[in-house]
């Protein structure tokens, strides 16, 4: 298998390094709302952008998408052990659903036309610190752990599954402006629409090979990217629950800060 290379991070300091954690940890939650924190504008030799270390907590320009979304369900997939890992991805260090505030917004006509039909968004991931890309592809290489192989990657061979484009070393998500959502009933007990495979089963069937979907099956797929579409979101072939805002506030750089 083709292992690639990842880009070193680089530091960035934006405060002094003489301020103890507790203080530190005060200048972030203040500033992440108050004040303008640069994006590093520092490139290294790679068209795909720098990655970030420098922002701890969150930085100007993203938010949490429950503030700005009305009624939203989040079902954060990689902060507990129901994702293909099978286990906690690093980064994910709260139940907090982080995106960019335009990809957020971006969402809002989208929820208020779901919800005008009793539906509503349900949101599985969307910002995804460098840290846990980097856990996928470790757990990718591990070719003897294929412990969740029967539930999310049955006919896939899981040292393909950098070549068939479901696991990338760099992802979109990192830039703060993709989602993996699906739609849910808004009503109690929120069930989601049947979109004839789970979010994240890597088989061709989650993507354009539909000939195996229901009618049914293919119109929720279709409301989804529907509505999505409409709003400033481009859909990818190979997932029905991945969108990414075409107007993204940061095009080429991809974050470490962790979820909480
Ligand atoms: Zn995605």
């Amino acid at each position: 298998m083709k292992v690639r290379t990842l880009i070193q991070p680089f530091i960035c300091r934006i405060i002094p390094q003489t301020l103890s954690p507790r203080i530190l940890t005060a200048v972030f939650a203040i500033s992440s709302v108050l004040l303008p924190v640069s994006v590093p504008a520092q490139s290294v030799p790679d068209s795909a952008g720098p990655v970030s270390t420098s922002n701890r907590l969150m930085v100007r320009g993203f938010v949490y998408a429950e503030e700005i979304l009305d009624g939203v369900l989040v079902d954060l997939r990689y902060y507990g052990s129901n994702n293909f890992v099978g286990a906690p991805v690093d980064g994910y260090e709260a139940p907090r659903l982080i995106m960019s505030r335009r990809s957020a917004e971006a969402l809002v006509p989208v929820q208020k036309e779901l919800q005008s039909m009793g539906l509503t968004l349900k949101i599985f991931d969307a910002y995804r610190p460098q840290q846990a890309v980097d856990h996928f592809v470790r757990w990718s290489l591990d070719t003897e752990d294929t412990r969740t192989k029967t539930a999310w990657y049955p006919l896939v061979e899981k040292e393909n599954l950098f070549d068939d484009g479901y696991i990338a070393e760099r992802s979109g998500h990192s830039r703060g402006s993709a989602v993996d959502l699906t739609v849910a009933d808004a009503r109690f007990p929120h069930q989601e629409l049947d979109m004839g495979t789970p979010f994240d089963f890597f088989d061709p069937s989650s993507g354009a090979a539909v000939e195996s979907l229901s009618a049914q099956q293919r119109a929720n797929r279709l409301l989804l990217r529907s509505v999505m579409t409409r709003h400033g979101f481009k859909p990818y072939r190979n997932e029905w629950w991945h969108f990414s805002l075409i107007d993204e506030p940061f095009p080429n750089t991809y974050f470490n800060f962790p979820v909480r």
